[in-house]
């Protein structure tokens, strides 16, 4: 199901273990944290009068329903939009958008406290400031195990361009900080740990697996379990969903529906058991269930 080249190595089926210890079997899939078959942005519009062509786009302050287009317009009137006048993302002479356009900024931007000077800022990161070696491991169980209590995780799990299904991004830092963690279209941006990444789905990696009108399939969950889109064929939201966002049908078994766009998660826990990484972290955000602060939040 997964797009042609998603991985740099053939995956393998590799012996794992769940953090709740059960030893099973695990597909590895390793990839090098670029979208399969396209190229990553536009993320930060580069003057006020740009369109939504030029610009990427981000959650609504709603958190439900479609993302947001960052148009100019939309910079222009963040602070009228979040009710804070002290947003000034772009400069009045010259009407261009501040952005970060190096990786020294994308660095000084994207972290838990962002410096000073990178505040006020639409930000965005490029694949070519991942290291020369960068690359991400997963290893999601070939048969998913139903978990005895739900569970969460840093990372959701795996897109079909071979990307990752993140956790929540910590908006209340982001905007805290009076910048925007710019999205493409496709509900992704980049960092340096985790390469790019989706917060959302907006249907770029919908894939349609059967003729019965139900929902298409966007990804893996840590657990094995399919991750579909919210709506079906028919664009009606799937319903009964239980606490993870999952319901159980005769073709799929059980599986997830992603949340809305701007909700900022896609599922609502682990149904099955995840595994945790094997040997020295994969960087800070490998699948799996480290300890984990009340609210779920990742370095954006
Ligand atoms: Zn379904
Ligand atoms: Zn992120």
């Amino acid at each position: 199901m997964f797009t042609k080249e998603a991985f740099t190595q053939e995956p393998k089926i590799v012996d794992c273990e769940t953090a709740e210890g059960t030893k099973t079997r695990c597909y590895q899939l390793i990839t090098d944290g670029a979208p399969a078959g396209r190229k990553p942005g536009p993320f930060c519009p580069r003057t006020t009068s740009d369109g939504a062509d030029v610009g990427g786009a981000w959650f609504n302050k709603e958190g439900t329903g479609d993302l947001v287009d960052i148009t100019g317009e939309f910079i222009l009137k963040l602070g009228e939009y979040y009710g804070d006048e002290k947003w000034m993302v772009y400069d009045a002479k010259t009407n261009k958008v501040r952005y970060t356009a190096t990786k020294e900024a994308c660095l000084g931007a994207a972290k838990p406290d962002v410096e000073e000077e990178y505040m006020q800022n639409c930000i965005e990161c490029e694949l070519s400031y991942l290291d020369d070696n960068f690359s991400r491991t997963f290893l999601i169980p070939i048969t998913p195990i139903t978990a005895a209590k739900t569970g969460r995780a840093r990372t959701v799990g795996i897109a079909l361009d071979g990307t990752e299904l993140s956790a929540a991004a910590p908006v209340d830092a982001i905007l805290g900080a009076y910048t925007i963690a710019a999205f493409d279209d496709c509900g992704g941006h980049i960092n340096v740990h985790q390469g790019y990444h989706y917060h959302s789905t907006t249907g770029c990696t919908d894939k349609l697996t059967t003729d019965d009108g139900h929902a298409p399939l966007v990804g893996y969950a840590g657990d094995g379990y399919g991750i579909y889109a919210l709506k079906n064929a028919k664009g009606e939201e799937a319903k009964s969903l239980d606490e993870c966002r999952g319901q159980t049908d005769e073709v799929r078994g059980y599986h997830y529906h992603a949340a809305s766009p701007s909700e900022n998660k896609f599922i609502g826990c682990f149904h099955g058991e995840t595994v945790l990484p094997e040997g020295p972290p994969h960087g800070p955000h490998p699948i799996g269930r480290p300890p984990l602060p009340a609210k779920l939040e990742e370095g954006h």
